[in-house]
């Protein structure tokens, strides 16, 4: 596929016109953010858009109805949410967000700054497409799987697979010199690309650029047995005890859109919290009673901390009014067929239907509601797809 156009992903510096008005995503690395950012992405969320913090499929965050545009990306400068003018959409690094604290077999959020400050610091790479997608897994497997354009997955405590267009290369390399390789497959994918925005929409693209890589690099080769990635929908949710015995809380947000009152409270626990692909969120290194609070609070307010809950079986678009494509207010439905207890985790197979009013609509297990058929922001994997048409909702089940 050969692209024409370059690629419209909205930044802070570059705002999307919505229907609703204008959009801008900031990039949140490895999804971290400190309690203060937190904090400075709530008030302007009041102050400057429209009241709510969304949560990406790239552990991003973005605003709509964006007011003033200076004054937002003046304040994301000054909390360091904006640190490059000339780089920042292509900041999008996604890593295990519980790594260092429970699980797999190495830290890798270590390597996000590091990956970062490389990105930004070679000006050839700010022509990467802001579609490009970066991933750092520990071996878990749950962001390897999420269709990444280059990323390392750990082997052991001191091995990385490199991944390319999703798929392992079979090259292995050290932790050391794995930023600096995701570097090198950054700069071969722009010397391969022809006006493409992601390495797998080059023909051959990831084997491409594995050869280009090891034609630079006499120390490399591909021999590594291939490893198998799968998306996984690996929500952490609930309480989760780390390593040191401190307690992380998974939480899930409503069809991603976090109410900045609910941020505040969030930032006010003074920990460090990461965004998730799942368009959650991951508040670390609590003690015991703190992570009660927590619960306590944020629970009647709306967080999920319940892996049982069917908010957790759902996405949506934009849908209307925030997209003039949509043909419903997409979420709404959504958010109504939840609370009516029409979304349910198991039952009959699900059976393809069409022409169905909002309120006819049961359905199982994982499911994306869409307001037409381009189905943005669905989540890879098994997912049924319950879409917008002029002649009603058309259920397509997942297979
Ligand atoms: S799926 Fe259709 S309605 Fe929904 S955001 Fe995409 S283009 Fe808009």
């Amino acid at each position: 596929m050969t692209r024409s156009d370059p690629d419209s992903c909205p930044g802070v510096l570059r705002l999307h016109q919505a229907a609703d008005g204008p959009l801008a995503r900031i990039r949140v690395p490895g999804g971290r953010l400190s309690p203060e950012q937190m904090q400075a992405l709530a008030a302007a969320a009041v102050d400057l858009g429209d009241g709510n913090i969304e949560l990406t499929s790239r552990g991003n965050v973005q605003f709509r109805r964006v007011r003033d545009a200076a004054e937002l990306s003046e304040r994301l400068t000054t909390a360091g949410l904006l640190p490059s003018a000339t780089h920042e959409r292509v900041r999008n690094i996604v890593a295990s967000p519980l790594s260092g604290r429970t699980g797999g077999w190495t830290d890798v959020h270590p390597l996000v700054p590091a990956l970062d400050e490389g990105l930004r610091a070679d000006p050839r790479l700010a022509e990467l497409p802001g579609r490009v997608l970066f991933t750092l897994d520990d071996g878990r497997g749950d962001v390897s799987g999420l269709g990444g354009d280059i990323g390392v997955h750990a082997l052991d405590d001191a091995t990385y697979a490199l991944l390319l267009a999703g798929k392992d290369t079979g090259v292995r390399v050290p932790a050391a010199e794995a930023v600096d390789l995701m570097l090198a497959a950054a700069h071969g994918f722009l010397e391969l690309r022809d006006g493409q925005w992601r390495l797998h929409e080059i023909p051959d693209g990831g084997t491409r650029l594995t050869e280009h890589l090891l034609a630079n690099r006499s120390d490399l080769d591909a021999s590594g047995e291939p490893v198998e990635l799968a998306p996984r929908q690996d929500i952490p949710i609930g309480w989760l005890t780390q390593d040191d015995n401190r307690v992380a809380l998974g939480a899930g947000v409503r069809l991603g859109s976090l109410p900045a009152r609910t941020a505040e409270f969030i930032a006010a626990v003074e920990r460090p919290i990461f965004v998730t692909p799942w368009r959650s969120i991951v508040l670390t290194d609590m003690d015991e009673w703190t992570a009660e609070q927590v619960v306590r609070v944020l629970a009647p307010m709306g967080l999920v901390f319940d892996a049982n809950s069917p908010w957790l079986l759902v996405s949506a678009c934009a849908g209307m009014p925030g997209c003039a494509k949509s043909l419903t207010d997409v979420r709404a439905d959504t958010a109504e067929a939840v609370d009516s207890g029409r979304v349910i985790h198991t039952g009959t197979p699900q059976v393809a239907r069409e022409g169905l009013d909002a309120d006819e609509i049961v359905a199982t297990g994982r499911q994306h509601w869409s307001g037409c058929d381009r189905r943005c922001g669905r989540p890879k994997g098994a997912v049924t797809d319950i879409i917008a048409t002029t002649d009603g909702y058309r259920i397509v089940p997942a297979d």
